[in-house]
């Protein structure tokens, strides 16, 4: 049974309907109790493969109740009296095909700013070794540090579900030869408890320049240059200390709240400003241990936390929201 061509005939069936009582007599003749779905479900078990065949089946019947459904809103109930041509256009319109992740959307917005810095992207394992996640980022095993990023093991104590993005950057500072612009957007786990404000899988977005003469300058024009490619010319950014064992100095960009522009809200928790990741000049150690001359190279490093930030951008209370399935969800509802 061809069911692509029967997909073709119902859609043909569908578009040429032009009142809401053709419309609904064809939705019983394809979706009613002995209707050709039922029927075609019946036949499920003389089928070759018979569970291939009912996901198809299944398939089938949602694009057509889209495609009723469609036809309905956009042509017939408005469109009652009119001819048959003019209803065509709007039917055609039928596929629902959905949009892509905001985080994955956010990805590639940022994947673009960094193109056109000249980085190039990179991608990395997310089970990862101790050695790439800790020790070569200025982080070995008996570093307090580790108290802050409680991790998932695959295999105690050197397998690991990699818990920041910076382990491709470990990973690229041994393996590129400099000078060189990477950035990486990627997924990342910790052992957290998850409530409406922590996940395990949460998503960073990193880079790092390895380069001669590389400053804080640096660092603050490429954030800069950021944060106004997202969100305009008028942005303000700010820079805080912060402390990271793979960077001296640390700093944390900051962004004003692009909703209240500093007065203080809700998405901002009354802060005036949005806290956007962390930054700095990548420790002498950290290049040397990858086999990089510190005398000669320096090098900066960055990372945005991505799920908060598109959770301020979308209106998003529920950190779970980002992982879940429901499809019908609707951000101002929580
Ligand atoms: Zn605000």
């Amino acid at each position: 049974m061809d069911l692509n061509q029967i997909l073709i005939d119902c859609k043909n069936k569908i578009d040429s309907a032009t009142t809401s009582a053709e419309l609904e007599s064809i939705r019983i003749e394809l979706l009613g109790r002995t209707g050709l779905i039922n029927k075609l479900f019946s036949e499920i078990k003389t089928a070759p493969n018979p569970r291939e065949y009912g996901q198809e089946l299944n398939q089938l019947k949602n694009n057509l109740e889209e495609l009723i459904k469609n036809k309905s809103i956009s042509a017939v109930s408005v469109n009652e009296n009119v001819t048959n041509k003019k209803l065509a256009s709007p039917a055609v319109a039928l596929a629902k095909v959905g949009h892509l992740h905001p985080i994955t959307q956010t990805e590639r917005q940022l994947n673009e700013v960094f193109r056109n810095l000249g980085f190039s992207l990179y991608d990395g394992p997310e089970i990862e070794t101790d050695e790439f996640c800790f020790q070569r980022l200025n982080v070995p095993s008996d570093h307090p540090a580790r108290e802050m990023q409680d991790t998932i093991y695959i295999n105690e104590p050197n397998i690991l579900l990699r818990t920041q993005g910076s382990s491709i950057e470990s990973r690229l500072l041994s393996q590129e030869k400099p000078p060189f612009k990477a950035a990486f957007p990627g997924r990342v786990y910790r052992n957290e408890k998850v409530n409406k404000s922590n996940h395990f899988i949460f998503h960073h977005y990193q880079g790092v320049v390895v380069d001669k003469d590389i400053t804080l300058k640096n660092l603050f024009g490429t954030i800069n240059c950021l944060f106004k490619s997202l969100y305009g010319p008028d942005v303000k950014i700010r820079f805080r200390n912060k402390y990271y064992p793979e960077v001296e100095p640390g700093v944390g960009p900051d962004m004003e709240c692009f909703s209240c522009h500093g007065a203080g809200c809700g998405i901002c928790k009354g802060a005036g400003w949005i806290e956007m990741g962390g930054a700095g000049i990548i420790h002498p150690h950290v290049l040397k241990m990858a086999g990089i001359d510190p005398k000669i190279w320096h090098g900066f490093a960055f990372g945005l936390g991505l799920d908060r930030w598109v959770m301020a951008k979308y209106n998003i209370k529920d950190i779970r929201t980002l992982l879940g399935g429901n499809l019908a969800y609707k951000p101002n509802e929580l």
